[in-house]
């Protein structure tokens, strides 16, 4: 196995870091600030062709590995973790088109859908979460979806939909139930602005603050027949299976800019600060953070290659996919309560960026399922 990026993912990663220093970091506190979604910035990480870039190229994307992608995001999360569930989303909203469509819809929707947002100029969404059921149990929604005639009706209340209230947002992949006896959903293509979809307040973040993020209401919403995205693999779709694993591996390397941010900072503040003449950085209780931090990034980086390596071969197991989110997940929580404890008072602070990051760092251990949820995955493929 090779331990060294390729040519083009090291020369991704200098691009990356080098926009990331230059157009995201800059405005990233104004961003969590204002709770406002980065249009410009999004715009131009269209025309960088770093959006879904890990698509074939017949979609738009420019057929990179998952691993060059991950690079990509990982380090627009160093700057912005906020960017980050905007990624999955537009991932999850163009993949889940591409994998379970059926033609004629999936060339059309291809052109109409997925090449726009690959450039930065639009946006999908998906809604599977409700607030009364687990985002984890598709067998458990309320939503439904109910044949009449040639259409759907569907009917329910869904929460935290990514971009689902950005400007240009073309469509949402609502999740429903289709048959109340056997449970069976289905995932159902519905265009933006289609009588009966409402979107709801756009909710208020602790963190991850420049991701829209809203509930929506169907009521009566009816949508063709040909929306319900149901090829020969639909049936297999499951909410902690081989669906999410992108996700998963996004916010990864979300979790992984976000730690090495937090070590830089830390470093650079403990070397600076003296408390009885002598700098943090000298302290051993504080070099022990500092140790655990950098190690703790290490793992991270080899839990995520090896899994987006393994993810480009269809050989990522539902086990290995859990471990890399949540070790991920709580390795940057526990960065960044290092980092803001580094910071002395100063890591209480609005507008201090490790601040920002603890509050970010919390939703990463919530996005796509909790901690305990993933272990309890692990556990089931152990046999428990
Ligand atoms: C910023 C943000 C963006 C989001 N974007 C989207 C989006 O675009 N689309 C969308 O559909 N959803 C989205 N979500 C929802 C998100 O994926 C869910 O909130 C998350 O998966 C948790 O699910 P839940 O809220 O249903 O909690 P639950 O699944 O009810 O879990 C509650 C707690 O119980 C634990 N738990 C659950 N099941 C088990 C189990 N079997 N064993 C042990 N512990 C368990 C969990 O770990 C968690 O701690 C977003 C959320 C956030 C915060």
């Amino acid at each position: 196995m090779e331990f060294q990026y390729s040519e083009e993912q090291r020369a991704v990663r200098d691009m990356m870091k080098s926009f990331a220093a230059r157009e995201i970091l800059p405005q990233a506190e104004h961003v969590d600030r204002s709770q406002e979604f980065p249009y410009e910035n999004w715009k131009k990480l269209g025309e960088l062709g770093v959006i879904n870039m890990n698509l074939p190229q017949e979609a738009g994307g420019s057929g990179a590995d998952m691993l060059t992608q991950c690079i990509a995001i990982e380090e627009v999360a160093y700057a912005d973790s906020s960017y980050v569930p905007t990624f999955a989303a537009q991932q999850s909203s163009c993949r889940h088109i591409l994998r379970y469509a059926r033609e004629p819809q999936r060339s059309q929707w291809i052109e109409k859908f997925v090449k726009p947002i690959c450039r930065g100029d639009a946006w999908g969404a998906t809604a599977l979460t409700e607030p009364n059921s687990s985002s984890s149990d598709a067998g458990s929604m309320l939503t439904t979806a109910v044949r009449q005639g040639d259409e759907w009706v569907i009917n329910g209340n869904k929460m935290y939909s990514t971009a689902a209230g950005l400007k240009n947002t073309l469509f949402v992949i609502v999740w429903a139930i289709i048959d109340k006896e056997t449970r069976a959903s289905r995932m159902f293509l519905v265009p933006s602005h289609t009588p009966g979809m409402v979107l709801g307040r756009k909710l208020e973040k602790l963190g991850l603050r420049g991701a829209e993020t809203r509930e929506i209401f169907f009521e009566d919403c009816r949508v063709p027949l040909e929306n319900i995205l149901d090829n020969e693999k639909s049936a297999e779709i499951s909410p902690v299976g081989d669906t999410q694993f992108h996700s998963r591996l996004f916010h990864a390397s979300n979790a992984l800019g976000l730690q090495r941010f937090c070590l830089e900072e830390a470093l650079r503040f403990a070397k600076d600060r003296k408390t009885w003449g002598v700098p943090l950085s000298e302290r051993q209780l504080i070099q022990g953070w500092l140790a655990e931090m950098s190690t703790d990034i290490e793992i991270s980086t080899l839990l995520r290659d090896r899994a987006a390596w393994r993810y480009d071969r269809g050989e990522l197991g539902v086990a290995e996919a859990a471990m890399v989110k949540y070790v991920c997940a709580e390795n940057a929580l526990k960065s960044a309560n290092y980092a803001t404890d580094i910071f002395g008072g100063m890591g209480y602070l609005e507008g201090v960026p490790v601040v920002r990051r603890l509050r970010d760092a919390k939703g990463l251990t919530i996005i796509l399922g909790g901690v305990t949820l993933f272990k309890w995955i692990i556990a089931k493929e152990m046999g428990c």
